[in-house]
């Protein structure tokens, strides 16, 4: 049987003394960080060599001899810190870009209990050298629990638990649909559906820029800046859970009802630049994506992503129509299609997805037929 991994994330509610302990471990924590990252760097500037995760574990008990600070801390906690430099270090050796950076005051905003030391017992969290934190279980904790991660945000604390679940198949399902990100809606169909973005995004980005340019007006750092502050952040983070929850019952629908999902790979890049709007809809798109993968992976469908490259500039026939930024038609005269823009990027996603498939033997046996379209019907 094939796993999946989840995170749970519950609301802590620390007592004035418990959240001192929380964030002076996180400062703890942040400081070896920035120990570890510029041992590394110094390492490599002085003498070209490379300073690896086992090293710097190696290290840490004389550390703790030297720093008494540190053995407040759990030791798999710092453990954890060495990881994510590693883990940093790693991404920036694949990438060739993205220099690790040194975490400024405000900037580290969380730390891993990544094997033990801590446990739920009724609504208290226990945490070893922080103690019985009071915690809400809004929801069933399912699997088998892996890691912990506190984390910080605009103040208030969360628990996220991440846990690995026994996938749970739906019946089998030969239905395709191929989604593209739309311009003006959040996503258009091949089935020719226009997901709008939901009503309450317009008016939030709307109260939000109302909210930004009441913060650019206050003096900086007045207490009337600092207040401006924290009510963008709370518009912000309602948002988030707003988007959040929009993407979830979508990708659950069509786990539901689709057994092949064809969408754009965001991990091959497009066309270099972009507007910050663009950007933003992006890390919507990508948080909808990791969602849809996970449903998909646990129910046993199958999702591909697809180089999307051009795929506003071809039929699905396989004829070019090629057509500008503003031409929000698609006609095609070998085929005779025609559509509007978006959702013919959408059949042509569908169509690349569904070659894919048959070029992956595993996949193959199924049989496949060609899935019709009609727009507009
Ligand atoms: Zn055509």
């Amino acid at each position: 049987m094939s796993k999946s991994r989840r995170t749970y994330k519950y609301r802590l509610w620390p007592n004035r003394k418990q959240r001192e302990v929380l964030f002076s471990t996180l400062e703890v924590c942040r400081q070896l960080y920035n120990d570890a990252l510029k041992e590394r760097r110094e390492a490599w500037k002085l003498c070209r060599t490379c300073v690896s995760f086992s090293m710097q574990s190696a290290q840490l008990p004389a550390c703790k001899a030297a720093d008494p600070a540190l053995g407040n801390v759990y030791s798999q906690v710092l453990q954890d810190v060495l990881h994510r430099v590693d883990k940093t270090y790693q991404a920036f050796f694949r990438r060739g870009r993205g220099f690790p950076r040194f975490k400024g005051q405000g900037w580290y905003d969380s730390f891993t209990y990544p094997q033990a030391g801590f446990g739920v017992n009724g609504g208290q969290l226990s945490l070893s050298k922080i103690g019985n934190v009071k915690i809400k279980l809004h929801r069933w904790l399912q699997g088998e629990v892996k890691t912990l991660t506190l984390k910080n945000e605009n103040g208030k604390w969360y628990a996220c638990f991440s846990s690995i679940l026994d996938s749970e198949p739906l019946p089998e399902n030969h239905d395709a649909i191929g989604i593209d990100v739309g311009l003006e809606a959040f996503a258009v169909t091949s089935d020719a559906e226009m997901v709008d973005n939901p009503r309450w995004f317009r008016a939030a980005q709307k109260e939000l820029r109302r909210k930004q340019r009441h913060v650019s007006r206050c003096t900086k750092r007045s207490s009337g800046w600092k207040r401006a502050c924290r009510r963008v952040a709370k518009l912000h983070r309602h948002v988030f859970h707003q988007r959040n929850d929009f993407q979830h019952k979508l990708s659950r629908e069509l786990v539901n009802n689709y057994g092949i999902i064809a969408v754009e790979d965001l991990n091959i890049q497009g066309l270099a630049g972009g507007t910050l709007a663009k950007s933003v809809h992006d890390a919507a798109w990508s948080g909808f994506i990791r969602k849809l993968s996970y449903k998909a992976e646990s129910a046993g469908r199958w999702l591909v992503k697809v180089n999307a490259r051009g795929t506003s500039q071809q039929c699905p026939c396989g004829r070019a129509v090629p057509k500008k930024l503003w031409d929000r038609k698609h006609h095609c005269s070998a085929c005779g299609l025609e559509t509007i823009r978006d959702h013919a990027s959408a059949l042509e996603i569908l169509r690349r997805g569904l070659r894919l498939r048959t070029e992956t033997p595993a996949l193959a046996g199924v049989a496949l037929e060609a899935p019709s379209f009609s727009y507009g019907a």
